[in-house]
């Protein structure tokens, strides 16, 4: 199979769909790989990389997608590119369809392959593709936050661990998957106050196992997070409902009753966002303030440490890639079914429930 990968185009997007190792394995196996010039750089792979691993470097992104069977990317395509789209093009990338019905119909439009690693699902309920950037995203996350609880940011000036004689912040993480235990072990292991929701009680009841005493968890209820979000310093917001629209848990009426100056990180954001006030930001102009609370809504956080996300997310789309380009599509979801849950359009129909729920008028 004639398998491409092309530079990102998503503002401040250095992440590439394939490294110069994952050249070799599909090379290996028999396909030929072409990669738009310049493709790696953001991620510290060099065209001289990918050529000795036997791709075919090309000079424009147009030829490798015109000349593809199977595209390989990080982040959904952008409307600049749904017109080099072609029928039968397996698609394999973050689609993200549920918040993006542009993109939906142009997919539709033109019969593309959608295989979108977000709804993979493994038998055990895993989420593979999505897990490495999850993690990456839920420890950036505290990052990001405890950076713009300073006051030169806007923050209340803040120091998450406090200081023996001060009060540790205060952290409340919505959302207890891959996201917020990640972002709850960097939140605990820099010495925060740490509250964690789930509606999933055996969710808490393993962080409860892993954390012990260090944090709280609690139940997910309007509530709940009304009572612990006017205490916070910092909010992360990490739901997830599989394919769907995220829910609005952190709304508008909250804000006004938050401290000044704390913070609000909506992970969810690729999800439509969980917060009322959430709108999409980008990692040149992260963050914004409504009723006095900064936002940082960035859709593509792992973007900001490329070459650890391009490494930790092309260790896990390899071998799914891998089976699709040697049998193709159809074959690889016969032999393993898991496949299936990724096909998001197919020949002009979306196959994705959960995505078509999301809008209406589609089935
Ligand atoms: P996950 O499935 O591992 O975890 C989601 C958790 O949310 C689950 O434990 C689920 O029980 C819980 N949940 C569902 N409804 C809830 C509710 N009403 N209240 C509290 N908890 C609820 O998913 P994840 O991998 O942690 O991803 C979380 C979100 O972060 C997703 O939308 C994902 O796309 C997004 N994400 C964003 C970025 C970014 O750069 N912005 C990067 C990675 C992931």
């Amino acid at each position: 199979m004639k398998v491409g990968c092309v530079k990102e185009i998503k503002n401040n997007e250095f992440r590439v769909g394939m490294t110069p190792d994952n050249v070799k394995s599909y090379v290996n196996a028999g396909h030929e790989v072409l990669i738009e010039k310049g493709a790696g750089i953001g991620s510290g792979f060099t065209d001289d990389e990918y050529a000795a691993a036997g791709a075919k470097l090309i000079d424009c992104a147009k030829e490798v997608w015109d000349t593809c069977e199977m595209m390989i990317k990080v982040k959904e395509p952008l409307p600049e590119e749904y017109d080099l789209f072609h029928e039968g093009l397996i698609l394999y990338t973050y689609l993200h369809l549920a918040a993006d019905k542009p993109q939906t119909d142009a997919l539709l439009a033109h019969k593309v392959k959608g295989v979108a690693y977000e709804t993979l699902i493994e038998r055990n309920g895993s989420i593979p593709l999505l897990a490495p950037m999850s993690q990456i995203a839920g420890r950036l996350s505290i990052q990001e936050g405890a950076k713009y609880l300073e006051k030169i940011f806007g923050g209340e000036g803040v120091l998450l661990s406090g200081v023996p004689g001060t009060p540790k912040a205060k952290v409340v993480i919505l959302g207890g998957g891959s996201v917020g235990t990640n972002a709850c072990k960097i939140a605990v292991g820099m010495g925060a106050d740490v509250t964690i929701m789930d509606i999933n009680l055996q969710r808490l009841a393993y962080l409860d196992d892993i954390f012990g005493a260090r944090i709280q968890t609690l139940v997910s209820t309007d509530a709940n997070i009304e009572k612990a979000v006017k205490e916070a310093d910092l909010v992360i917001g990490s739901v997830l409902i599989p394919g769907k629209s995220a829910p609005k848990l952190f709304k508008k009426e909250y804000l006004k009753e938050m401290k000044p100056g704390s913070v609000f990180v909506d992970v969810a954001v690729d999800q439509g966002g969980c917060g009322e006030t959430t709108k999409v930001t980008y990692h040149d102009d992260p963050i914004y303030v409504v009723d006095g609370v900064v936002h940082y809504c960035v859709g593509n956080m792992p973007g900001a440490v490329p070459r650890t996300s391009t490494i930790a997310l092309t260790n896990a789309t390899l071998s799914y890639g891998l089976q699709i380009a040697n049998k193709g599509l159809e074959q690889a979801c016969k032999d393993n079914d898991v496949i299936y849950s990724a096909i998001n359009t197919y020949d002009g129909k979306l196959t994705c429930k959960a995505v078509a729920d999301s809008f209406e008028g589609y089935e």
